[in-house]
């Protein structure tokens, strides 16, 4: 049995007293800490229980600004009509994490803290271009999510600091977007592979703001540049749609563990990322069409 301290602050200001403990460990909905500790594999001398911070809370949206606290749970997001219409890929990507019940535990800040390759919430935030605000007692700053993850398990976190929030622009209704996963099951799995995608279509059909991000390839979700280059100004096409899974073949660093091989990791992250940019491209197609009617 492990014996630790436990202190639950119900502000801002105490948790940032809190966390400048020594060995202070942050716990949210704990879907991760806890299987840790039941296991051993995490031996926390204070657990800080951020569960009643009533700031960190909460999906607001000021004009075009979407800002997420980081208690905020997939079931919350999932279930947010704005952010379903017009963040469509992470509303998905809410709805495949884990079953109903890790849902209305599970927090958006503990998903990006914990640093999985594989965490769902982290290609549609990549796609949208979110940033993280990180505070501590000496203040709040705020990162580009790409730069807040440094690798499996490792983030910009320093000591003291919490995820307060993410924030993103609003997508614009014409950029259309959509998250897909590969694992053993559709549900209560964690990814294989994961993949968002955006585009918005030019008035001559021509594919625009073409964004990739692919998952559980590489120490990082990560963004696929040269893909969004090759396919920004084209017209779509089978060809195309191939040329594209190529070179996100080339652009991810898969590995071999026990859930795939590398060589399945590369076959399958093109042709999911090609699948989450058609349905993206749909989205944007039907968009144009609603506002010529
Ligand atoms: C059965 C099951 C199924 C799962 N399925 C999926 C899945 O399909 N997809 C997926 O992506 N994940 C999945 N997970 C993993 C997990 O549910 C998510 O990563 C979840 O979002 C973690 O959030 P939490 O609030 O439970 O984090 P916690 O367990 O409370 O914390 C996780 C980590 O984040 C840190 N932390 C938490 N909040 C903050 C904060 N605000 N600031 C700084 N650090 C913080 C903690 O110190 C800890 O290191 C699953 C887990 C379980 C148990």
């Amino acid at each position: 049995m492990q014996t630790f301290n436990y202190l639950r602050p119900a502000h801002l200001d105490e948790l940032c007293q809190a966390l400048q403990q020594p060995h202070a460990k942050i716990v949210a909905g704990g879907t991760d800490v806890l299987p840790q500790m039941h296991t051993g594999r995490l031996q926390p001398a204070l657990l800080v229980d951020i569960s009643r911070v009533s700031e960190l809370e909460g999906i607001r949206i000021h004009n075009t600004q979407v800002e997420i606290g980081a208690l905020t749970t997939f079931a919350a997001i999932q279930a947010h009509p704005t952010l379903r219409a017009a963040a469509p890929a992470l509303t998905q990507a809410a709805q495949w994490v884990g079953a109903p019940m890790t849902r209305q535990r599970a927090t958006l800040g503990g998903n990006l803290a914990n640093a999985s390759p594989a965490a769902d919430a982290v290609p549609p935030l990549m796609i949208y271009n979110a940033e993280v605000t990180l505070t501590s007692a000496k203040g709040s700053r705020s990162l580009p999510l790409a730069q807040f993850l440094l690798g499996p398990g490792q983030t910009a976190l320093q000591r003291g600091e919490f995820i307060q929030s993410v924030r993103f622009e609003l997508p614009a209704e014409d950029l259309g977007s959509a998250f897909l996963k590969i694992g053993p099951r559709r549900g209560m799995t964690i990814a294989i592979v994961s993949a968002a995608a955006a585009v918005r279509l030019s008035p001559e059909g021509r594919l625009e703001q073409v964004r990739v991000a692919v998952g559980a390839s590489a120490p990082t979700v990560i963004r696929c540049p040269q893909t969004e280059n090759l396919l920004h100004g084209q017209l779509p096409s089978a060809e195309l749609w191939q040329s594209a899974a190529q070179q996100i073949a080339v652009e991810i660093s898969p590995i071999d563990d026990v859930r795939a091989s590398r060589a399945y990791r590369r076959r399958a992250a093109g042709v999911l990322a090609v699948r989450a940019l058609q349905a993206a491209l749909s989205q944007a197609q039907e968009a144009a069409q609603a506002r010529t009617v």
